[in-house]
């Protein structure tokens, strides 16, 4: 192959005092191939063990997160920005919980499943088994670098596979894998990172994995399956949101707000599944408003003086990069162009990314701040007056990744639930289903396709495959030659009196046992 060395030097950015943490260079393709190469040699040990061995592994990752997990917050605030508390809840307690849950189910969720045979096929079995793919690449966000690393790399391990993990340019976490995988003892290897940019990650796709995780924008979403398709690479794809939050007029107003300032603000809005289009029941509009405004100007916001070490310095954290806070910047302002009136926020700190959270109203679906995702602490709140103009406005996006309801009325929270296109909903809560390892998550419309967690969170990293048992006895099936006028009749006559509604029970076992006699005497000699 052709060498190919890319000078591309990336600067890792603090980004509450800007200041340059360390650098990182992309790979060469050359290198790039070497940690492939290791993957495919580690893969068949992975395969070799046991789910419990396996568990085992994943087990030594959990004890080493629970005895560094402030140095590990410490550096993921360094590189992201985000807030002690959100670290911790989203990074560390998350990570735990996902691992607890797949510690439990992991054994049972890819033991080998018996599955009905029809009776068409009598004296034959069916079962599923789940295999590894090979070696999968996961390709990640900056958002949550810890979390959408180490989480679908482990479900990954866990079916059977090694990974390559290339993190996010802008928030690497460059020697935290190595030295968690090293002094916590986790299989050699098995996991190994890549660290770059979006030339890196383009270089380990052509390095052909047997599939590709994909975390990050629409944009390179589209690219990457682009990229993947002439190979037939599998590839799932999680991408961006524009979350919908609908609130009934029968609500707790103050425990729906810091609900929703949470669903809004944490992470600094920095989430796929952060509230980003608030759509309020015209009889409480007012009353909420006004106590949702109140409440966000009490917010912490963070600044350059920070002590990230104190727990209680910011609620809400840093914008993490530069681009993302001038995306917020032309949303506001073309909000504003357009009519919306800012009621708090809405202007960062100068020559800084603290950006205060934001609420804008009088918005519509004409402004970009109402249609196009934000990733940032802005929430644009619209009046609505009945159900049905609700679920019209939640559904006016070409985003689909989560939503919430907030109703006493759990029937119609749940009625509205459903209808709402979209991956996820949550009611009375926000972006909680992500809170469950058990439940499946991913997108739908331009938020993607494939679902992480729950027991899919281990099948799509398998091969499923589903093996069917015969017998080795005299018998050969109706189906195979030589090919007669009296089998023709009788599979017809099964179709006549086994699918048809009634069965016609009598007719089907008189022609069952002929069929039985015809395979003992037509045959091939
Ligand atoms: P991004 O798409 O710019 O980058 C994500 C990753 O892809 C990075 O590692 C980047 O280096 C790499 N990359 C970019 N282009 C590539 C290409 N053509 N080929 C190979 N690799 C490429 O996204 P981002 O700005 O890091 O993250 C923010 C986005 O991620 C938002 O849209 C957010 O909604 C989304 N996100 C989605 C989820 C989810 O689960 N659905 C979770 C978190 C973030």
């Amino acid at each position: 192959m052709e060498t190919q060395t890319l000078a591309n030097t990336i600067d890792v950015t603090n980004p509450i005092n800007l200041k340059t943490l360390y650098s990182i260079s992309d790979p060469t393709r050359e290198e790039i191939d070497a940690v492939f190469s290791t993957a495919r040699q580690v893969q068949p040990k992975i395969g070799a063990l046991s789910h419990k061995e396996r568990v085992a592994e994943m087990m030594k990752i959990n004890t080493y997160v629970i005895e560094n997990q402030e140095m590990l917050i410490t550096k993921i605030q360094e590189e992201t920005g985000k807030s002690r508390l959100d670290a911790l809840t989203a990074e560390v307690f998350e990570i735990l919980d996902v691992i607890d849950h797949f510690a439990k189910v992991t054994p049972k969720v890819l033991a080998d499943q018996k599955i009905e045979t029809p009776l068409v096929l009598l004296g034959k079995k069916s079962r599923v088994v789940y295999e590894p793919l090979g070696t999968v690449l996961l390709i990640a966000p900056w958002n949550f670098p810890f979390y959408q690393g180490i989480v679908p790399a482990l479900l990954a391990f866990l079916a059977g596979n090694s990974v390559v993990f290339k993190p996010s340019e802008i928030t690497p976490l460059k020697g935290v894998w190595e030295e968690m995988i090293e002094k916590s003892g986790f299989m050699k290897d098995a996991i190994q990172v890549v660290y770059g940019g979006k030339e890196t990650g383009k270089n380990c796709i052509e390095a052909k994995p047997n599939k590709v995780h994909f975390t990050g924008s629409v944009r390179a979403g589209k690219q990457i399956m682009a990229q993947c398709a002439p190979h037939l690479i599998p590839v799932d794809l999680e991408l961006g949101g524009k979350d919908p939050s609908l609130v009934f007029e029968d609500i707790n107003i103050e425990r729906t707000v810091n609900g929703i300032m949470w669903g809004g603000f944490t992470n600094c809005g920095q989430s796929c599944t952060s509230i980003e289009r608030l759509y309020v029941h015209e009889k409480i509009y007012d009353e909420l408003v006004a106590m949702l405004v109140d409440r966000t100007k009490k917010l912490r916001s963070s600044h350059p003086d920070r002590n990230i070490h104190d727990p209680e310095d910011c609620d809400v954290g840093t914008v993490t990069t530069e681009f993302q806070c001038q995306i917020i910047d032309r949303q506001i302002q073309d909000a504003v162009q357009k009519g919306a009136k800012v009621m708090c926020g809405g202007k960062r700190e100068p020559n800084s990314r603290h950006y205060p959270p934001t609420i804008v109203v009088d918005v519509d679906h004409t402004m970009e701040v109402m249609m196009e995702e934000t990733f940032g602490p802005v929430i644009g709140v619209m009046k609505f007056s009945t159900e049905e103009e609700a679920l019209k406005l939640a559904n006016d996006s070409p985003y689909g990744l989560s939503a919430s309801v907030w109703s006493k009325d759990l029937k119609r929270a749940e009625r509205v639930a459903k209808k709402i296109v979209t991956g996820n909903v949550s009611i009375n809560n926000h972006m909680l289903t992500e809170g469950n390892p058990a439940l499946p998550f991913g997108g739908v419309k331009d938020s993607g396709f494939g679902r992480y967690k729950g027991d899919w969170g281990l099948h799509t990293f398998s091969n499923v495959k589903s093996i069917l048992f015969d017998q080795q006895g005299k018998q050969l099936d109706p189906h195979w030659y030589p090919f007669t006028k009296t089998k023709y009749q009788m599979l017809t006559d099964i179709i006549k009196h086994y699918f048809s509604r009634p069965r016609n029970w009598i007719q089907f076992a008189i022609i069952g046992l002929k069929l039985d006699s015809i395979g003992r005497k037509e045959r091939i000699q």
